[in-house]
């Protein structure tokens, strides 16, 4: 080891992998000494410094394993524009409290409510709680879970499948599903069951899911197990995205605009 004493020091912390301290060393060095700061303290400031960016890091890898499709947060969301919604039931799940219980949360509405919206803000969340978490569309994940069981893998796809703390399971409703199609997702849930947390969103209220998954038997099988311990989000009113249409002048209230039967509960 060569150079000034900073140097070898930042070499020392790179080596140990603590990047920000070696980067940010001369002025935390600086700062220090104009602060006249106890040994201890020094030590503490650098330690929780790096304690936060590592917690940071790992918050990234997670949100991006969990693949979501954009990130919009729970703080984005104007709970003002929809009045049928209790921000407390939000605030509730953003605790990640149902993720430590393994339980499931279910939010309900049609179109243009906010539903994955909500959904994205809370795996936000849930990842930087560090919790595992994987977001994917009920078509993606029937498909994928289709391609397992033809290739022979169907075992091994719903044990990755029961490894993220919280599946998120996006637009169940929207495309109707065959009967190999729910009996794998009867599968996924029951794996999951009690052990980990599924959000699903639907457009469909759940007296209908008998008609997206083509068998009553089936979907009653699997509301039974996503219920047994869950929370539902009713989301009644207009689609966000015509009221902003509606804002900027491009929509007319006379236009017709047929909404969907408000979602209904268990
Ligand atoms: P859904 O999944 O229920 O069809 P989305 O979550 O895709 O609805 O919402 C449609 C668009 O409107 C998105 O861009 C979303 O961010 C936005 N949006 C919906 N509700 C709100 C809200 N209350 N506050 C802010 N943005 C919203
Ligand atoms: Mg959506």
């Amino acid at each position: 080891m060569s150079g000034t004493q900073t140097d070898r020091l930042q070499e020392l912390l790179t080596g140990l992998r603590l990047v920000k301290t070696a980067v940010e060393l001369p002025k935390l060095l600086q700062d220090a000494g104009k602060k006249d700061m106890s040994h201890a303290d020094f030590l503490e400031e650098v330690l929780s410094r790096e304690t936060t960016a590592k917690g940071e890091r790992q918050t990234l890898v997670r949100t991006t394993m969990a693949r979501l499709p954009f990130h919009k947060s729970l703080e984005s969301f104007d709970f003002k524009q929809q009045p049928s919604l209790d921000p407390k039931a939000i605030k509730e799940l953003a605790t990640g409290r149902f993720i430590a219980n393994a339980e499931n949360a279910l939010l309900l509405g049609p179109p243009g409510v906010g539903k994955t919206h909500l959904a994205v803000g809370l795996g936000l969340k849930a990842c930087a709680q560090g919790y595992r978490t994987t977001f994917t569309t009920a078509a993606a994940l029937i498909g994928n879970l289709q391609r397992a069981q033809t290739e022979g893998r169907l075992e091994e796809r719903l044990k990755q499948l029961v490894q993220p703390k919280l599946l998120i399971v996006d637009e169940i409703g929207y495309l109707p599903i065959d009967r190999t199609g729910a009996n794998l997702f009867f599968q996924l849930v029951s794996r999951r069951y009690e052990r980990g947390s599924l959000l699903v969103t639907s457009n469909q209220s759940l007296s209908a899911w008998g008609d997206v998954f083509g068998d009553r038997l089936i979907a009653t099988a699997i509301l039974d197990r996503l219920l047994h311990h869950s929370t539902i989000v009713n989301i009644k009113g207009e689609s966000y995205r015509l009221k902003e249409k509606r804002k900027a002048g491009l929509l007319t209230r006379s236009e017709p605009y047929t909404q969907s039967a408000p979602a209904g509960g268990a």
